[in-house]
């Protein structure tokens, strides 16, 4: 049923990324994307959404909040911002995330 995601590369599962502490320091977080049920995991980034530079916007694509773990719909119709507020898409296709693009973990509806 989803023969076109075979190329789903696990090595990018984990993924250390720069965050930023409460008092503004950076530190190297682990990050790691969990199993969400009905949702294949496609890698982290913008890269994960296709092969444009930039995120690739398309309603059958959700990112992840790494603090949360809210899903958004990377639907450029409307506009989302997760439970925290560290990640955000509005109308526009525009993205905002607070911990960088390389925490955003992508998935599509299995
Ligand atoms: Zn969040």
């Amino acid at each position: 049923m989803s023969r076109a995601l075979s190329s789903v590369r696990f090595h990018d599962r984990f993924r250390l990324v720069l965050g930023r502490l409460s008092d503004g320091t950076l530190t190297a977080m682990s990050t790691t994307a969990p199993d969400v049920d009905g949702y294949q995991f496609l890698g982290f980034g913008p890269r994960a959404t296709g092969d444009a530079p930039g995120w690739t916007v398309h309603p059958g694509l959700f990112i992840r909040c790494a603090r949360c773990g809210d899903l958004l719909r990377l639907d450029p119709t409307c506009d989302a911002t997760c439970g925290c507020g560290r990640l955000a898409i509005d109308s526009g296709g525009r993205l905002g995330a607070t911990d960088g693009d390389g925490s955003i973990a992508v998935y599509s509806r299995g």
